[in-house]
């Protein structure tokens, strides 16, 4: 078989196999001689303004986000073109080959009967509660805690396009790949993305993800001004059901309501102009008909067995303004970075089941005195562990952070939990990355033990606990962790027990 070797517009070479691995919506799909890229063709001509776009994402805009410091953090997240390519009167893009662990290891039950073993793991494998019943193995699921670290790489890359000026415009499961297994998410389909007021939106998006203001105006001309077209605010509820169909998958905007007899026109109503969330706090006329959903759906498919509270306060917060506030108004949607936020204080938040069955094996602490898993009901056992993290202001006075640490074995601390001014993005520094300590549980008893504070006070006896040490964790206890400007104060509440 044939290489094919050419010179990209940026004037690096490239070459590859003359066979077609894959086929896109838009795109053929071809592979490097050494599998670490893909040359993608677009079958249909390219107009001006399309080739424009190309140059602009390969060029200034790849390099404002990947020639930076801390650059090399996006790579995992994006699968971003680096170079354009004319062959044969098409043009085409080069790309990265996705990463090995988006491909299914095992695939599908009885011995992979689908056979998608060595497929991508395109995250609508992982966004349906009868895909994930009916055809995925076990070892493919991942637990609740891998599904939040997904939500989180999610936001994370939505927020760095937003950053950069640009927009996703086609958010969807078929253009994110997932690793369960692993909680990773990488962002694909760059192409596309959209740079408002210069190069507009090719594709309204795909059906489930559209923003009800999207499918309400498209029936008016491009033109019209009235008409809502891809934009950052389409991607914030793109991203919000996303999530939500992550963490609990079905569609927030799926219910029993019936709008029109006719299926398309209802359709357009139900994710348009009339849409509503199915656990809208007050209108209840959306609610899911648990007697019409099949076995395979359930327990997910049913709200009031796992309603969307079960993520936690603060996502909780953010999902009734994602649908409920910015359901019709898109300004209240959340910002990706809002995301990533509560994201990140909810997975300290989390506990492992204590029941190995537990399909989920992770939950999280719902703020009552007596926590249970809400996947399989098992209560925790023993006392737990609460942290009530506080930070020094300008005034010298401790304040609440709204951020808590629920602990369990063999957690760690970081850099990021000591001071109010660290957060946990691109911006850590290698010696930012690293645990500065860890809880363990000994004959009955909590221990946080003391690997990288060198300031830390254990203020019940003003003592100093040194480098190596530990202290023990009991109710209404308090540790310095940190004197630093933004230094955190822990407060210890034994929960249970
Ligand atoms: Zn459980």
């Amino acid at each position: 078989m044939g290489i094919i070797r050419l010179t990209t517009q940026e004037g690096k070479p490239v070459e590859y196999r003359d066979e077609i691995i894959g086929q896109g919506g838009l795109k053929d799909v071809y592979l490097s001689p050494d599998g670490s890229y893909v040359v993608a063709f677009f079958r249909d001509p390219l107009d001006s303004a399309g080739k424009e776009r190309l140059k602009a994402i390969v060029g200034p805009y790849r390099e404002g986000i990947f020639a930076q410091e801390g650059g090399s953090y996006w790579q995992e997240l994006f699968c971003w073109p680096t170079g354009v390519v004319e062959h044969g009167g098409r043009i085409g893009i080069v790309a990265p080959a996705y990463h090995q662990q988006f491909y299914f290891e095992h695939g599908s039950i009885n011995n992979d009967f689908l056979g998608i073993k060595g497929k991508e793991k395109e995250g609508k494998w992982f966004a349906s509660a009868s895909n994930r019943a009916k055809y995925l193995a076990p070892a493919e699921k991942g637990s609740w805690l891998t599904h939040l670290q997904i939500a989180l790489a999610i936001s994370r890359a939505v927020r760095r396009l937003h950053a950069a000026g640009l927009a996703h415009s086609d958010l969807s499961y078929k253009n994110v790949l997932v690793d369960p297994t692993r909680g990773k998410a990488c962002v694909i389909d760059i192409d596309g993305l959209v740079v408002p007021n210069k190069f507009p939106p090719d594709v309204v998006g795909t059906p489930d993800f559209i923003a009800p203001e999207v499918i309400a105006t498209q029936q008016l001309d491009r033109h019209d001004p009235q008409r809502k077209l891809p934009s950052t605010l389409t991607d914030r509820h793109a991203l919000a059901v996303l999530i939500y169909m992550y963490l609990f998958y079905r569609h927030p905007l799926r219910g029993g309501k019936v709008h029109d007899l006719d299926a398309t026109r209802d359709e357009e109503l139900a994710m348009g102009s009339q849409a509503l969330f199915i656990e809208h706090p007050q209108d209840a006329s959306n609610r899911v008909r648990s007697e019409q959903l099949r076995a395979a759906e359930l327990p997910w498919g049913d709200p009031t067995r796992l309603p969307y509270t079960i993520a936690g306060p603060l996502l909780a917060d953010l999902f009734r303004q994602a649908f409920v506030d910015g359901l019709h108004n898109p300004q209240q949607r959340p910002t990706p970075s809002e995301w990533e936020s509560a994201l990140v204080r909810t997975l300290d938040m989390i506990q492992p089941c204590a029941n190995r069955q537990c399909e989920m094996g992770w939950y999280v602490f719902d703020n009552t005195t007596q926590p249970r898993c809400p996947h399989c009901g098992t209560p925790y056992q023993g006392q737990l562990p609460v942290l009530n993290l506080y930070s020094s202001r300008h005034s010298n006075a401790y304040q609440p952070d709204n951020h808590r640490v629920m602990v369990w074995n063999g957690q760690s601390l970081f850099p990021w939990h000591v001071n109010r001014k660290i957060f946990p993005n691109e911006h850590l520094t290698p010696a930012q990355r690293r645990r500065v300590g860890y809880f363990q549980l000994h004959q009955g008893e909590w221990y946080l033990v003391n690997e990288g504070m060198p300031q830390m006070v254990d203020l019940a006896n003003r003592r100093e606990i040194p480098l190596g040490g530990n202290v023990k964790l009991t109710d209404g206890s308090q540790f310095l962790l940190s004197k630093e400007e933004g230094g955190r104060l822990i407060q210890v509440q034994l929960v249970g027990g």
